[in-house]
C-alpha cells in the first residue's frame, strides 16, 4: 500500500463524521424533562448509582464520561436528570426540579432484566432478548420457552452487541442470537409479545391466548417437547374478516409497513374503506367474536391466577402481524383492552430533534462553533483546533514516512488517546 497522502487521511476523516453523524443523528440540547412524561428512550446513570432514568439528552450532555446502561423505550417516563432524584446536576434543564412521583422504576432500574432477573452484558449475551410490549421489560428467548438455555454466556466469535433488539421495530425483527440454532419461534413471524405476568392482568388477552395470532410455547406434558400454537392465523382471520366484514370487529388501517404477501396486504383488499371504519372501532357490541382456545391454553391460562405454573407453558403470548385490529370490540373485550390503550393503537415514541449540523464535515462543524463564540475565546478555539490538527499530523506522519497504511483504528486511537489524557 502506498503512503497516506493528506487525501486518504482527509477521506478518512470525512468517512469517520459520517458514520459519526449517522450513530447520532440527533440534536442533544435539550432535556425531555418539560415534555412530562412521555414514551422514550430512557438510560440508567450506574455511575450516579440511584435507581432513577435519564433522557438520551441529559445521557449524552450530562453524564457523558459515566457508565450506563440503555434501558430502551419506557412509557409515561419523566426525565430524572434535573429533579432532586439524583444529585448530579443537568447542565441543560438548571432548574432543580421535585422527584418525579409518578414514575414507575421496576428492576430495569436495578439493572435487571426478565423474569430471571439478571444482569444484561451485551459482551457476553448469547440470547436476543425481547421487550414486553406491556411492562417494557426484557426477557431471555430461554425464559420464554423459545430455546434452551445456552451452555454457556461467554462471548462468542461475533458481537452479540445486537443481542438486545425491540420486537416492535421492524428492522429489529429479524431476531437472531449469535451462535445458537433458530429459537422456536422466530422474531419476524410475530410482532409483539406479551409476557406471563402482563397476560395475568388482561383478560382479553387470556381470552386469545393461543388462538390465531395469538402463538403460544407449550407442551402436552413435562416430558413432551415444546410446540407452537396459534400459527393458523391466516386461514382463520380471512374467514372471520368475510363473516365480520363492515361489521365492529373491523379496525383502523394498521401503522407497521406490511411485507409484500403478508396477510396485512390480504386483509387490507377485504377491509371497508377507511372512513367506514373510523366511525365502527367506536361502536361495541354484545356479541364476543374472541375465538376459544384449547384445553392445554385453557389449563396454562387459569393456572395464572395461581401461585404454580403450569407445566404445560408458561402463559406469554406472542402477537403477530395486524394483532392491534383482529381484537374482538364487544362489550366484555373492549375494556381491558381500553385500560390498556397501547394494545389498541400503536404508541408514540419521542425521539430528540434531528441534528441540522449532522452530516457536515469536520471543518464545517469547526466553523460553525467558532462563529457561535464570543471573539477572544473564537480565537482560543482556533488556536486548540490548529494544535489538534498539528498533533494528528505528527500523528500521522510516521505512517507516510514508512509508507503504512493509516486505518480508521489509528485516528480513533490519537482521539482516545487525546481524550484519556483531558480526564
Ligand atoms: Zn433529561
Ligand atoms: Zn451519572
Ligand atoms: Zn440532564
Ligand atoms: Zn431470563
Ligand atoms: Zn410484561
Ligand atoms: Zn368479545
Amino acid at each position: 500500500m502506498a503512503s497516506s497522502s493528506i487525501f486518504d487521511i482527509l477521506a478518512t476523516q470525512s468517512a469517520l463524521v459520517e458514520e459519526a453523524s449517522e450513530a447520532l443523528p440527533f440534536q442533544f440540547t435539550q432535556c425531555t424533562y418539560a415534555l412530562g412524561p412521555i414514551r422514550q428512550a430512557v438510560y440508567l446513570c450506574t455511575t450516579c448509582a440511584v435507581p432513577r432514568g435519564i433522557c438520551s439528552a441529559c445521557s449524552v450532555a450530562c453524564h457523558t464520561d459515566h457508565e450506563q446502561i440503555e434501558l430502551f423505550p419506557k412509557r409515561n417516563f419523566r426525565c430524572d436528570c434535573p429533579t432532586r432524584g439524583l444529585s448530579h446536576s443537568c447542565t441543560l434543564h438548571t432548574v432543580l426540579e421535585v422527584e418525579n412521583a409518578e414514575n414507575t422504576y421496576g428492576q430495569n432500574f436495578k439493572g435487571l432484566f426478565c423474569r430471571c432477573s439478571r444482569t444484561y452484558d451485551a459482551q457476553t449475551e448469547r440470547e436476543t432478548m425481547i421487550q414486553c410490549v406491556a411492562c417494557e421489560d426484557w426477557f431471555h428467548e430461554s425464559c420464554l420457552n423459545l430455546r434452551d438455555r445456552p451452555s454457556s454466556r461467554d462471548p462468542t466469535p461475533q458481537p452479540a452487541a445486537e443481542a438486545i433488539q425491540e420486537v416492535d421495530d421492524d428492522a429489529a425483527s429479524d431476531a437472531s442470537s449469535s451462535g445458537l440454532p433458530p429459537p422456536l419461534i422466530s422474531g419476524t413471524s410475530y410482532d409483539a409479545l406479551v409476557c406471563r405476568d402482563c397476560v395475568k392482568g388482561i383478560p382479553t388477552l387470556k381470552r386469545y391466548a393461543g388462538t390465531p395470532g395469538a402463538l403460544m410455547v407449550i407442551r402436552d406434558s413435562a416430558s413432551d417437547p415444546w410446540r407452537v400454537v396459534g400459527e393458523e392465523v391466516l386461514a382463520e382471520t380471512l374467514r372471520d374478516v368475510e363473516v365480520t366484514d363492515g361489521d365492529a370487529h373491523a379496525a383502523t388501517a394498521g401503522t407497521k409497513r406490511p411485507r409484500s404477501g403478508s396477510l396485512d396486504e390480504v386483509v387490507q383488499a377485504k377491509r371497508p374503506k377507511e372512513d367506514t371504519v373510523q366511525s365502527e372501532t367506536t361502536k361495541t357490541s354484545s356479541l364476543c367474536l374472541a375465538p376459544a382456545p384449547n384445553d392445554i391454553v385453557r389449563d396454562i391460562v387459569s393456572s395464572l391466577d395461581d401461585s404454580v405454573h403450569s407445566p404445560r407453558g408458561a402463559g406469554d403470548v406472542f402477537l403477530t402481524e395486524g394483532w392491534r385490529e383482529r381484537w374482538c370490540r364487544c362489550s366484555q373485550c373492549l375494556p381491558s383492552l381500553e385500560s390498556h390503550p397501547y394494545l389498541l393503537e400503536a404508541e408514540e415514541t419521542h425521539e430528540p430533534p434531528e441534528d441540522p449540523d449532522s452530516g457536515l464535515s469536520l471543518e464545517e462543524l469547526g466553523m460553525r462553533a467558532l462563529q457561535r463564540l464570543p471573539r477572544d475565546r473564537a480565537i482560543d478555539g482556533i488556536r486548540a483546533f490548529n494544535e489538534m490538527r498539528d498533533e494528528l499530523m505528527n500523528h500521522l506522519r510516521p505512517f507516510a514516512q514508512e509508507g503504512k497504511e493509516v486505518t480508521e483504528a489509528d485516528i480513533r486511537g490519537f482521539f482516545e488517546a487525546k481524550m484519556a489524557a483531558t480526564k
